[in-house]
């Protein structure tokens, strides 16, 4: 195996000043289970294309990966359904909140983007087609699971029925879908399998290593096509982090994706899959450490798309 001294350097070193950190954002509490979650957490992981794996800190213990999962769900709707699904959701970045209603009503039930919640949910609903939430919900975990060879990977059903009582923004976005014939089920079913899918619990090593098939490193890309990839990488640096996704593209310069559990999944095209995970959020809802954790590796490695030499 080539050795990588400069980044195993630089994710220890990484891991350390975030642990120290005392400015770490605060935990989302409109998800009563995640309140509850140590902020003093941090974990780092990096799969290598060469099938290293470089990590440090909290990165084997597992956290909700909430919208993480709905780089998974789309990955899943396009494999079935391919470029129909933007009939119903749009692939513009979003300057309103992640759960805002107004962004739906001023494009007439459209959503912005399949990484903002009303478009997530129009993606688990095309997926629910011709499925019960069981079927899809076994579908989206399998995927995930192959993803990271790891057949441990599993939703807490827990969270995703407390979220269900909670979650009362998500219940307008779908109401709000159905009334614009935007939702092919009902808001019940297609809620109750949107809410278990952001409940997957991952690690950083199982997430790093689910980010794979993006970066291009399995041998084996069965997963989805390479047109899928360019178009979900293309998403993720535009859509990846709701409002803040010009401020992440300009700070990292990576393709990522969010969940206001903390965990942030980005690739580096061809090179690396990673995953960081902090509770604690910025103001658009994007870990603060996970993005100053990425930002810090991606310069000292020279890995932003944007680079030119
Ligand atoms: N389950 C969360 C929600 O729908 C996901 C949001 C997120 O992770 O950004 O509010």
């Amino acid at each position: 195996m080539p050795q990588t001294p400069r980044l195993d350097a630089l994710v220890r070193d990484i891991a350390e000043r975030m642990a120290a950190a005392e400015e770490r954002g605060r935990v989302a509490t409109y998800i009563p289970e995640l309140a509850c979650i140590d902020p003093a957490r941090f974990g780092i992981s990096v799969c290598l294309a060469d099938g290293r794996r470089i990590s440090a800190g909290d990165a084997t213990r597992p956290f909700s990966i909430q919208s993480v999962s709905k780089v998974f769900a789309l990955a899943v709707a396009l494999g079935r359904i391919g470029d129909g699904l933007w009939r119903r959701c749009g692939r513009e970045p979003s300057s309103n909140a992640f759960n805002s209603v107004v962004d739906l009503e001023l494009e007439g039930g459209k959503p912005r983007n399949p990484f903002v919640n009303a478009g997530a949910i129009v993606v688990t609903d095309a997926i629910l087609a011709g499925r019960t939430p069981k079927e899809a919900l076994a579908e989206m975990l399998g995927f995930v699971r192959a993803a990271a060879g790891d057949d441990d990977i599993y939703m807490d059903a827990g969270l995703a029925r407390s979220e269900n009582l909670t979650g009362h923004r998500n219940w307008s976005l779908a109401h709000f879908l159905k009334s614009t014939d935007n939702l092919l089920h009902d808001c019940e079913l297609t809620l109750g399998t949107y809410f278990h899918q952001c409940a997957i619990e991952m690690s950083c090593e199982q997430l790093a290593r689910a980010g794979r098939f993006l970066a291009g490193l399995r041998a084996e890309d069965d997963l989805i096509s390479r047109r899928n990839v360019r178009s979900i990488n293309a998403l993720m640096m535009t859509c990846g982090h709701y409002d803040g996704s010009g401020a992440f593209a300009y700070r990292v310069g990576l393709p990522g994706k969010s969940g206001v559990g903390g965990g942030i999944m980005a690739v580096v095209p061809g090179v690396a899959s990673i995953a960081v995970w902090s509770p604690g959020l910025d103001r658009y809802g994007n870990s603060l450490l996970g993005t100053q954790a990425l930002e810090a590796l991606s310069e000292g490695m020279g890995w932003s798309v944007f680079n030119v030499g």
